[in-house]
């Protein structure tokens, strides 16, 4: 059965109310053209929202979140007028967290070499799925602050990492493998210096892995990962780790497929409403002006689509994304001057 046919959309800050009406443009037209139809309601929650009345995230609107929708569509969270974030943090964190969306799937996918910062790579070298924990490790707020702003101030920031948490991740990746035909996982901590919690990671990720002896599980340091995905990509296939190398990992991985402007992102709980996104933030510098790169946002729609039950019209617009590549219909940080219009048309009309 496939899950509600029925997103949340919220464009939220700067470059995330241009990109997400792009996108859905693109998704009107494969509505049309393939008889589907996907209800939609649109969520007015962002910085405007916050300093208009105070509201970052109705309590109740998770309830409905978690009833009534199959996903969450989000653009982007961030304002400079609010420099505490609040918002941010109540809206995708607290969707993170209390949505219990473990699993942060970020491909890394090089889809055209002259986009790549290394050289002599191509697309056949950059292909990598990254599992990112997503509910807990140093993301959780545990800490406290003790003598602030005095000079014997100690500052705590504690890393969970629960028996439950680590195994679940480490088993979609391994699930991810064998259902895409991969042959590695590659599982990334710094056990050599945080013997506790990463301990707990070493054990687990060796007990999940004899579950499956066809695929080759290997371990790198998080700083040798970083190291080793600049020099041979092509090693990786699948990786698993933490929140925070995770989020810093997948920084880098977005750079090696071409930037920011194409990194796509889901925050998934297999089988109940998840919540897809753009890596990117709201980049205040260029909102508004109608130049940001709207490919993210149209490959995080397919990961969507894909939640949904349809994984072909996820591939149609990872191809739709190549052809703009490939024939530079791309906006000015890719090298091109086209607009944010101008790419979605692109797309648009690729799949035509
Ligand atoms: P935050 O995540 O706090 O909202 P931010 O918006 O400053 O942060 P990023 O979104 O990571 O940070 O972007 C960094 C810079 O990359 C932006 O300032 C912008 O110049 C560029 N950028 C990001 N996304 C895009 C995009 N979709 N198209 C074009 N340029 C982009």
């Amino acid at each position: 059965m496939k899950p509600i046919q029925k997103i949340a959309i919220i464009p939220g800050d700067g470059i995330g109310q241009e990109v997400v009406p792009a996108a859905l443009r693109v998704l009107d037209h494969l509505e049309a053209k393939h008889g589907l139809s996907i209800e939609r309601e649109t969520f007015d929650l962002g910085a405007e929202r916050y300093l208009r009345d105070g509201t970052t995230m109705p309590a109740e609107l998770m309830e409905r979140f978690r009833e009534e929708f199959g996903a969450i569509f989000l653009g982007a969270l961030g304002d400079p007028r609010v420099p505490s974030n609040v918002h941010a943090k109540d809206i995708l964190l607290g969707s993170r967290f209390q949505l219990d969306l473990f699993i942060n799937l970020r491909p890394i996918k090089l889809l055209d070499s002259r986009y790549c910062p290394l050289k002599d790579k191509g697309p056949e070298d950059i292909d990598i799925m990254v599992f990112r924990e997503n509910t807990e490790g140093l993301y959780t707020g545990i800490g406290g602050q003790f003598k602030r702003d005095t000079p014997d101030e100690v500052a705590i920031e504690a890393e969970m990492n629960t028996r439950k948490g680590v195994e679940r991740i480490i088993r979609a990746a391994f699930a991810y493998a064998d259902s895409a035909g991969k042959s590695s996982v590659c599982m990334s901590d710094k056990a050599n210096a945080m013997r506790h919690g990463h301990d707990l990671w070493q054990r687990t990720f060796k007990e999940v892995a004899a579950e499956y002896p066809h695929i080759r599980a290997w371990h790198l340091y998080v700083d040798v990962l970083c190291m080793e995905l600049v020099r041979v990509p092509e090693r990786f296939e699948v990786i698993v780790t933490n929140n925070l190398f995770g989020d810093i990992v997948t920084d880098l991985g977005a750079q090696l497929q071409g930037g920011i402007g194409l990194a796509a992102s889901g925050n998934i709980h297999p089988g109940r409403v998840s919540l897809f996104e753009p890596v990117h933030g709201s980049a205040p510098d260029i909102a508004g002006q109608g130049i940001a790169n709207p490919l993210a946002t149209v490959l995080s729609l397919g990961m969507m689509l894909e939640h949904l039950g349809y994984p072909e019209l996820h591939g149609q617009l990872k191809d739709a994304v190549s052809h703009c590549l490939t024939h530079g219909h791309v906006t000015r940080e890719l090298g091109g001057s086209m607009t944010t219009d101008a790419v979605t048309d692109a797309v648009i009309a690729f799949l035509s």
